[in-house]
């Protein structure tokens, strides 16, 4: 039985100060940072002893998990666990990357988003560069707005063809054919995030493959709908795997829509979903290098 698990914790805090992000700059009470911290070790323990599946986790945080030591030593030691096929997580790459030299780097990886403003494009291609150094999976990411497009077109062509830079579309922001193009020069999977899914009663992995786990333990099919099916704790969530169809009328975020089976993006990425990196990347060598330049 393999089981993707995306886990998400009360932390909510972050260093960075996106103008787009409800969860800038906000600091977390240090009750609850103790609390985040009591629920990841909780979740860590179940990981360990749970040997009869065969595991992949996505840690995806309001805010920025890799700034805390609990999460980098919780990646570090489920790395090493033989039933975890994969333990990744959502970072803005602020922090240093060398505690990953303790990880078992076949499993260990890094979905990372580039934020313009935040970080410069140097220091984030040197956290890169350390990732490279280490052996470590990863995947960059952009937000598509059109004051990133300069940064993201210079971003892509400072990186190795080997980094797949996907771009999601922004939050109410709507392309015209003109600018989908410019961004699908960047990442030829853009059309996937710029359109959102009709997903009503179709077919999702979430709920019989993949679930959505809460630092409480309680089990959703995904993130994206608010009813629980179990919790981790207790075991409920076992019986409760099964197919179904979604119940939302469409579907717009990668970690969810990846799970979609109509739309086949499981074989699309397989072997990096939770990281998000397509199987067959780089696709051609002339179709990333100088792309949208
Ligand atoms: S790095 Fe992520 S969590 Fe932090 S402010 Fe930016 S978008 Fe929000
Ligand atoms: S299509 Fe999206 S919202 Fe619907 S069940 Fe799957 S992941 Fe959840």
């Amino acid at each position: 039985m393999n089981l993707s698990i995306l886990y998400r914790g009360p932390l909510a805090s972050c260093n960075y100060d996106c103008p787009y992000c409800p969860f800038a700059k906000r600091v977390d009470p240090p009750e609850l940072l103790r609390a985040d911290r009591a629920a990841l070790e909780r979740f860590a323990a179940w990981v360990e002893a749970t040997t009869d599946v065969q595991l992949s986790v996505l840690f995806t945080p309001w805010g920025e998990g890799l700034t805390r030591s609990w999460y980098r030593d919780t990646i570090v030691r489920l790395s090493h666990l033989p039933h975890v096929e994969r333990v990744a997580i959502q970072t803005n790459l602020a922090a240093r990357v060398d505690w990953l030299a303790e990880a078992d780097r076949n499993t260990a990886a890094l979905w990372t988003t580039y934020h313009p403003g935040q970080i410069t494009r140097e220091r984030f291609l040197e956290r890169c560069t350390g990732l490279r150094r280490l052996g470590v999976r990863f995947s960059v990411g952009v937000v598509g707005l059109p004051e990133h497009l300069a940064e993201a077109r210079a971003l892509r062509a400072d990186l190795p063809d080997e980094v797949y830079l996907w771009v999601n579309a922004a939050e109410g922001h709507r392309y015209d054919a003109e600018q989908e193009a410019h961004w699908t020069a960047l990442d030829p999977l853009f059309g996937h995030s710029v359109r959102p899914h009709l997903s009503l009663d179709r077919p999702c992995h979430a709920g019989e493959t993949a679930i959505s786990v809460q630092g409480d333990g309680s089990v959703r099919r995904c993130h994206f709908i608010a009813e629980p099916i179990g919790n981790l704790y207790d075991g409920s969530w076992r019986p409760a795997l099964r197919p179904r169809g979604c119940t939302n009328a469409v579907c717009d975020c990668h970690i969810g829509y990846v799970h979609l089976k109509p739309l086949g993006l499981r074989d699309v990425f397989a072997g990096g979903v939770l990281e998000r990196i397509p199987a067959a990347w780089p696709p051609q060598r002339a179709t990333v290098s100088g792309a949208g330049r």
